[in-house]
């Protein structure tokens, strides 16, 4: 089989064949429509990259042949704006107080931990970032799209980010914001593009040795230097400081 069927065979496997019979049911019960996760990831990028999953035991990496792999999607639930109820994607009526006000957050991220890739700065070839969007923010929406990407360990702006977190007081993890800022800055370059509907799955790019790298969006460039976008950077949210009275 060639790669490509088999990548197009594995995502319709996960998808389970009949799409809107699954989004129906997760819609019944209002509960998130997420057919890919971690695990599917990591099988995903194994055989994108001709190797096994470790199945994470100790190490710093998810792959055998020493990637990590990360998963996000942006089929995410929307918040009513009116009593702050999660909606499911695919409903566009709170399930709790009939309001239609939803906004959908956006807000999904990948987690990397900044102490692991300093620990294995060496040896961990980089991080395989998968993503999931509807094609448009629509409660009747049925196409998507999944796309994954490569990011080296030892890119230059990804390893001082990491730095800033470890030292600084705050948490040891990266929220790490797919199309954001330091996302395009960390020279993300793409692997896959898989359109997927209720016809199946279409994979419109594959290709592992791409070094290109995504263009940087006008609204993230800037003079600053690395050091000077550290500097400015406020490390997510404080742990907590108890102040005594
Ligand atoms: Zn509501």
């Amino acid at each position: 089989m060639s790669k490509i069927k088999e990548l197009e065979e594995l995502l319709k496997t996960a998808l389970g064949g009949d799409i809107e019979k699954s989004i129906e049911f997760h819609k019944k019960y209002n509960n998130v429509w997420n057919p890919f996760d971690d695990g599917f990831t990591e099988m995903l990028h194994a055989c994108m990259y001709d190797t096994k999953c470790t199945g994470s035991a100790g190490l710093g990496w998810d792959n055998l042949d020493k990637g990590e792999s990360k998963y996000s999607s942006r089929v995410q639930s929307r918040n009513c704006k009116d009593c702050g109820s999660k909606v499911m994607f695919f409903i566009d009526t709170c399930q709790t107080c009939g309001s239609k006000d939803l906004k959908l957050p956006k807000d999904s991220r990948w987690g990397i931990s900044s102490e692991s890739h300093l620990k294995y700065y060496e040896s961990l070839k980089g991080y395989r970032l998968a993503l999931l969007e509807p094609i448009e923010d629509n409660a009747n929406c049925r196409e998507f799209v999944l796309r994954s990407w490569f990011i080296e360990t030892k890119n230059p702006y990804l390893t001082a980010y990491a730095k800033t977190q470890f030292n600084s007081t705050k948490s040891n993890h990266i929220n790490f914001m797919p199309l954001g800022k330091d996302f395009y800055h960390s020279s993300p370059c793409l692997h896959l593009k898989a359109s997927i509907g209720e016809w199946g799955v279409d994979i419109e790019y594959f290709n592992t040795e791409n070094k290109t790298s995504e263009e940087i969006p006008k609204k993230f460039l800037t003079d600053m230097t690395i050091n000077e976008i550290m500097s400015a950077k406020k490390m997510g949210k404080e742990r907590g400081i108890v102040v005594r009275k």
